[in-house]
């Protein structure tokens, strides 16, 4: 089943023909994205299944004590889509709306992204499904030690390790790290990584996948001859990636002409200050309302007009229904997932450049690797170094897909996808078919 190598396509590619209707399940998108790829990569069916499939999908029960005594009984999951490259990598996402479905994309898309960057890991990715925002601190530490205790048989620095997403940060993190360690009776830093610096994090893990992104955009824009200087930015999303992708596109004197959060945004066409929408976000829990900008949706801001648009929030926020009416130049990605295919197609026909997630968000696990590897060798990196490495790494990887796109002529997301999916595949091929 295995014996068939990744072939060399002999004709050039078509975009596939998808579904008249628009998929919004993201294990299905991320599945379309596969076949894609292993379509023209011509890949043996066997060796399809094994790729489009996550290897092994957990789902536990977590008891919480909520802050009034009683008991609330919580789902969570982790998932590990490849393990071929290395062991699993990726986040866990606290949400209300996550599902296994979604976890299992978001897995796949690990898969792909640590294979883009060519890091040694494989894909993984965790959820619970929760409300965060409407739990006390004692709550969270509570239902984060539980989660963490379930899903530890399959967790460790080299089988595979939690990091932060959504709604999770560098505390959510160390609460695991030592949950674990005081499991297993020894500390082991290196089970989660976007820990707190104090306890063998790393430095600009927290900046890490904006500065990726930056780096990848500044790429872009030198092919695409756009100076970032005085370029119109637009985010939507002002959580930890969209707010730091502020204040470094700012320092580099691009102009934030909008942002938002889940309430609402705000936009002004001669700039925003993104230290004072942090400031007011910090007061109020939203930058709706700051002083110096009008009032936007969500909506709005995805389709006004900008050099570059930076969705960092969810998934599918890209979709058929307004792909025609945007009209940035560029669109980097900074969530997992927020451009369906349709909404990709329509973009790759108007010539809009989509720069797609598992390169242009991979700053964040590529750091992540970094504090991993640290750990293992008790080394401490300034953040000089990081950045250098990081740098290294995100341009390597723009101008891998850079290469395949201008060879097979494809959009950048078509070209990361065969690029990633052809070295895990060449990894599986090579490793071959247990027993
Ligand atoms: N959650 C981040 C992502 O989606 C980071 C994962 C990691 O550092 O392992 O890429």
């Amino acid at each position: 089943m295995l014996m068939a190598t990744v072939m060399k396509p002999a004709t050039p590619p078509v975009m596939p023909r998808i579904a008249p209707r628009e998929e919004l399940n993201p294990f299905r998108i991320a599945q379309i994205q596969f076949d894609m790829a292993a379509e023209f990569l011509k890949l043996d069916p066997g060796l399809r299944q094994i790729l489009r499939t996550p290897k092994r999908v957990l789902e536990v029960s977590i008891p919480t004590k909520m802050d009034n005594g009683q008991v609330k009984v919580l789902t969570g999951f982790r998932v590990q889509h490849n393990l071929a490259r290395g062991p699993g990598k990726g986040g866990i996402r606290f949400h209300p709306n996550v599902t296994l479905d979604e976890v299992k994309a978001l897995a796949m898309w690990m898969t792909w992204k640590t294979a883009t960057v060519n890091i040694p890991y494989g894909g993984a990715k965790g959820g619970v499904i929760c409300d965060p925002k409407r739990m006390s601190k004692t709550e969270l530490e509570r239902m984060t030690r539980r989660y963490a205790s379930e899903i530890l048989p399959i967790i460790g620095p080299s089988t595979d390790i939690p990091a932060p997403d959504v709604y999770t940060d560098a505390q959510t993190m160390a609460w695991i790290m030592d949950t674990y360690s005081m499991i297993v009776g020894h500390e082991v830093q290196g089970v989660v990584t976007g820990k707190p610096v104090s306890v063998g994090g790393s430095a600009g893990r927290d900046e890490a996948t904006a500065r990726g992104l930056l780096y990848v955009v500044e790429e872009a824009c030198k092919l695409k001859k756009i100076s970032l200087r005085g370029a119109s930015v637009a985010i939507q999303g002002f959580g930890n990636a969209g707010a730091t992708a502020a204040r470094l596109f700012a320092e580099k004197k691009a102009k934030i002409i909008a942002l938002s959060d889940t309430r609402g945004g705000v936009t002004n066409s001669r700039g925003i200050d993104p230290f004072k929408a942090l400031r007011y976000k910090e007061r109020s829990g939203t930058v709706v309302g700051m002083p110096g900008a009008s009032r936007i949706t969500n909506d709005d801001l995805l389709t006004m007009k900008c050099d570059i648009l930076i969705p960092a929030a969810l998934e599918n926020v890209i979709t058929l229904h307004n792909a025609d009416a945007i009209k940035a130049r560029i669109i980097a990605e900074a969530a997992n997932g927020p451009t369906t295919p349709h909404a990709d197609e329509i973009l790759a026909r108007r010539g809009i450049t989509v720069l797609p997630d598992i390169l242009t968000n991979a700053g964040g696990v590529t750091v992540s690797y970094f504090e991993w590897v640290q750990n293992q060798e008790g080394l401490g990196w300034d953040i000089d170094e990081i950045r250098a490495r990081l740098q290294k790494i995100m341009v390597r990887a723009f101008s891998d897909v850079v290469d395949t796109m201008r060879r097979h002529h494809v959009p950048p997301r078509h070209a990361a996808m065969i690029l990633a999916v052809s070295r895990v595949a060449e990894a599986t091929l090579v490793r071959g078919l247990f027993p």
